[in-house]
């Protein structure tokens, strides 16, 4: 019997739309060609030719793909979530590239921005030129953002901004930060050119997760903007939170990717592995474990094409985004971690993809909102209680 993939056996690809399976395709073959023979030396080196990198998903379209008009190339919300499946298979930083690009900076932009900032930023961030990153989180307010320290005070009808941000995904090599910052009329979020005096943002070193993707510090010391730098459009947490919940969407599909690497790259060792002079893939323990995986993905996969559906007829709630990433990265990482099983020692190299996954798919699970703050999102949905202090 001739051997179908994991997702060939849940017919997923009936389940997608030409247009959609089009541009699918031009991103699996851009991963295939640019991405794959490479990955496994950036990670290495921790380093990764982002800049060069953001002119090529530019160029293909890819960089805040799901907004209309300034250059962006207006797609749908599923074939946004395709895209960043198959940026995942190849990397999960490749993918934080282009969602914290597409999904958080420019997204906010895009959403809550003055005309101006979007004629500014937008059309250049969507070719590559301009690199977006999203300054949310804080030393000591991640899960909690909205104890945030950073300030924004008026001087004049000038902003001065203080404080310092975290964990920032193209922090050190963007050219523009959505900064979110505490005033006197609650959060707000700014649109910081990184060029501005004051503004620094050094580099998070010795990472073992998302090796292949920039973090970085952001440093606002006295940094002054005009009055135009703020978001117009954005007031209080929810600012952030709607551009939050656009980039976990993403996450839905894309962990996926990383998970569908791993097992389809376990699949094919497991044929050419001999063990006691036959096949590894001839074992039962190999298939059971294969069959078992194969079920999550494709369960995963079913439920991230019913929330891209959800997104497109524009029904998507916020909590329903919060099902898909807790339930695709638990799975994404549960079934990377047992594909290493099933390769043995090789396993932990970077010959093969599955470490870097598991490793990658650790800082998913906790960017973007953690595990157990989905499952409290959800809780409260089911309940109506909030059991988050
Ligand atoms: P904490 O909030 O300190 O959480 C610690 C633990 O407490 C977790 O297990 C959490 O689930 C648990 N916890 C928290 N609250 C509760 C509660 N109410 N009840 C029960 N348990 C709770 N941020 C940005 O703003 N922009 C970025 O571009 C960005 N990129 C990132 C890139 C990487 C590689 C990483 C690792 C992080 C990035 N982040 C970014 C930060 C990320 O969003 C935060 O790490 C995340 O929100 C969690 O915050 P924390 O790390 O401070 O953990």
């Amino acid at each position: 019997m001739a051997p179908t993939s994991p997702l060939g056996l849940f017919a997923v690809d009936d389940l997608i739309q030409d247009e959609d399976r089009a541009m699918r395709d031009t991103v699996r073959r851009f991963v295939d060609d640019r991405i794959r023979p490479e990955i496994a030396d950036w990670y290495e080196a921790a380093r990764i030719p982002a800049r060069e990198l953001a002119k090529e998903l530019g160029s293909l379209g890819l960089l805040g793909m799901h907004l209309e008009g300034y250059g962006c190339a207006g797609t749908s919300a599923t074939a946004y979530g395709l895209a960043c499946l198959e940026l995942e298979a190849g990397d999960s930083g490749v993918r934080s590239l282009v969602s914290v690009q597409g999904s958080l900076a420019m997204y906010a932009i895009y959403a809550n921005g003055s005309e101006e900032q979007k004629q500014e930023w937008l059309p250049r961030m969507a070719a590559g030129d301009a690199i977006g990153c999203f300054g949310l989180t804080e030393p000591d307010f991640g899960s909690d953002p909205g104890g945030m320290r950073t300030r924004a005070r008026r001087d004049g009808s000038d902003w001065v901004l203080n404080g310092t941000k975290m964990w920032i995904t193209n922090g050190s090599i963007a050219d523009v930060a959505i900064v979110w910052a505490q005033t006197d009329d609650g959060i707000r979020g700014f649109v910081v050119p990184t060029d501005a005096p004051g503004f620094s943002a050094p580099e998070i070193k010795r990472k073992m997760s998302l090796r292949a993707s920039v973090t970085a510090e952001l440093v606002l010391a006295d940094v002054r903007l005009p009055e135009s730098a703020m978001l117009p459009g954005a007031k209080g947490l929810s600012g952030p939170l709607s551009c939050l919940s656009e980039a976990r969407f993403g996450i839905v599909f894309g962990a996926l990717g990383a998970a569908r690497d791993c097992l389809e790259s376990t699949i094919a060792y497991a044929a050419e592995r001999q063990i006691y002079g036959r096949s590894l893939s001839a074992y039962q323990a190999t298939q059971l474990k294969l069959a078992d995986m194969t079920l999550e993905l494709g369960k995963g996969m079913l439920l991230a094409l019913h929330l891209g559906r959800l997104k497109d007829s524009g029904a998507l709630r916020s909590e329903q985004v919060s099902l898909g990433k807790l339930n695709n990265v638990r799975e994404a990482i549960a079934i990377a971690r047992e594909c290493r099983t099933i390769l043995g020692a090789a396993g932990i190299t970077l010959e093969y993809p599955m470490m870097r996954h598991a490793n990658n798919l650790e800082s998913v699970l906790t960017y973007e909102g953690t595990s157990e703050v989905h499952q409290l999102i959800i809780g409260q949905a089911l309940t109506g209680e909030r059991a988050f202090r």
